[in-house]
């Protein structure tokens, strides 16, 4: 398990290699970024790395017996620390520490999510990162590292994950799940560069219906032909779907299309040509950012605030459609 197997990341895998290669890697690395950006998936390559006999270049050779016994979930010098029911407890590091009988060689210690660490354990492993014992390292990883203690930050190499490019994320998608084409284009642009989230999106069975719900809902706001009422029983409808952010993720993202391809005809798109589309009719490419600005900002509202759902959705309707229609006048 090595980097040159990971998708993505070129700068990290770069800087990695190179402490490896040199042996100034620090005994504490934090790994950050938002859930599904392949935190895990790096952490391991690193621990595979530091514990392999016989690194590439700093990189885990895949061979030797280290590699053998990582890649079977059943390496003696590595441990993995993760939340037990939320949080990651005091008892959990005491067991850590005292399973670390440091007698020569390296051992690694991977922590999943660490920022779930009671102030208890923090305090804790702390001690540990102030007196690093020698071959001793570990692995923090972490979606909100601003919760972690500062004096545990200031002790830690920290990387930040960035999301893929869309090329990676095909290629990503193609060695996989097996997507190419179109849904691997589609699937690469709404992931936003979040390989967990495409892989999500890829596994999700109700997947293309959704899409065509949302288009349906796209072309009929574009019509403008939708009474009020049906409009706020629309809205009531929404508000109960499990799957709204990701509906309106791809409301969103039918009305981008539509806006592309009036502004340049040569991008790949969307929707599907046979199908009609909102690049085609009459809506402006004022109107199509007016409601693209108002779609995300709906998805803001229902993410970062406590709103009602329902308010929320008959406004974003009504405003969508009427914006539309005073526009066209
Ligand atoms: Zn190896």
């Amino acid at each position: 398990m090595s980097f040159s197997n990971l998708v993505g990341q070129d700068k990290l895998r770069l800087i990695l290699a190179r402490l490896l290669n040199d042996n100034r890697l620090s005994h504490a690395v934090l790994l950050t970024g938002p859930a599904g950006c392949g935190k895990k998936s790096w952490g391991e390559a690193l621990a595979c790395s530091l514990l392999c006999s016989e690194p590439v270049q700093g990189e885990a050779c895949g061979y030797c017996l280290s590699c053998r016994q990582f890649a079977g979930g059943n390496h003696p010098e590595y441990y993995v620390m993760e939340p037990d029911k939320q949080r990651i407890k005091i008892e959990q590091v005491r067991v850590m520490r005292s399973g670390f009988h440091l007698l020569g060689g390296r051992k690694v210690c991977l922590i999943k999510q660490a920022e779930s660490m009671t102030a208890e354990a923090s305090s804790s492993l702390l001690k540990v990162l102030e007196d690093p014992p020698v071959g001793l390292y570990f692995i923090l990883l972490a979606e909100q590292p601003q919760q972690l203690f500062e004096t545990i930050l200031s002790r830690c190499q920290r990387y930040n994950l960035q999301p893929l490019s869309r090329v990676e994320m095909k290629a990503l998608l193609a060695d996989k799940k097996g997507l190419r084409g179109d849904k691997a284009s589609m699937l690469a642009r709404l992931s936003r560069g979040i390989p967990g989230y495409a892989f999500e999106l890829a596994e999700d069975q109700e997947f293309d219906r959704r899409r065509e719900e949302a288009e349906n809902l796209a072309l009929s706001l574009l019509a403008g032909e939708d009474s009020a009422y049906h409009l706020l029983d629309q809205a009531a409808s929404m508000a109960e779907r499990e799957d709204l952010l990701s509906f309106l993720d791809l409301l969103c993202y039918s009305f981008r299309d539509g806006l592309i391809m009036k502004l340049c005809r040569n991008e790949q798109l969307l929707i599907d040509p046979a199908r009609p589309s909102l690049g085609e009719g009459t809506a402006t490419v004022k109107e199509l950012e007016e409601i693209i600005y108002l779609i995300s900002q709906t998805i803001y509202e229902l993410t970062a605030t406590n709103v009602n759902r329902r308010l929320l959705l008959e406004k974003t309707l009504i405003l969508a459609q009427r914006g539309l229609i005073q526009c066209r006048k």
